[in-house]
């Protein structure tokens, strides 16, 4: 528990939040700001700031948690379909540093105003592939 983390008051219940499901190890609850309506927030139980810090364990039981969610927007809100979005670090967006999965449904209607936040189609310079891939081939074996 960090005591300066608005989402380890949400899990000690600290600090108001709308749970939707809960297990040993993780929780989820409702947004706040949602990018559209059913935005769920899926945390591990034990505080870890971001993606490079989670123990695999607690990373793997919040994706879990994040599957069972995205089926009830689905099943139950009429999601025609759901983006998994983690933030790892301010430059990545990351604005509260409690490791969390955001799962946010996504209509085919007027709820939804969600745009890429790339342009697709740009394709990369192939020999930049082949070099920056190269790289993390080499660091990653
Ligand atoms: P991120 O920018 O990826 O770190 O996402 C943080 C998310 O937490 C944002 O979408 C906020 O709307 C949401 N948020 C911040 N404070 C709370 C809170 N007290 N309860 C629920 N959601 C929150
Ligand atoms: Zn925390």
């Amino acid at each position: 528990m960090n005591e300066q983390c608005v989402f380890c008051g949400i899990v000690a219940g600290t600090a108001p939040g709308v749970t939707v499901a809960e297990d040993d190890t993780t929780q989820a609850f409702m947004d706040i700001n949602p990018a559209t309506p059913g935005h769920v927030l899926v945390v591990p139980k034990q505080h870890s700031r971001d993606l490079l810090d989670i123990p695999a364990d607690d990373l793997s039981a919040t994706t879990r948690t994040a599957q069972r969610v995205a089926r009830a927007l689905v099943d139950e809100l009429g999601a025609d379909g759901v983006n998994l979005l983690n933030c790892c670090g301010a430059d990545a967006w990351q604005t509260v540093f409690h490791f969390h999965l955001h799962v946010t449904p996504r209509y085919r209607d007027a709820r939804d105003q969600l745009t890429l936040p790339w342009t697709p189609g740009v394709a990369a310079d192939a020999q930049e592939l082949r070099d920056v891939g190269g790289r993390l081939a080499t660091a990653l074996s």
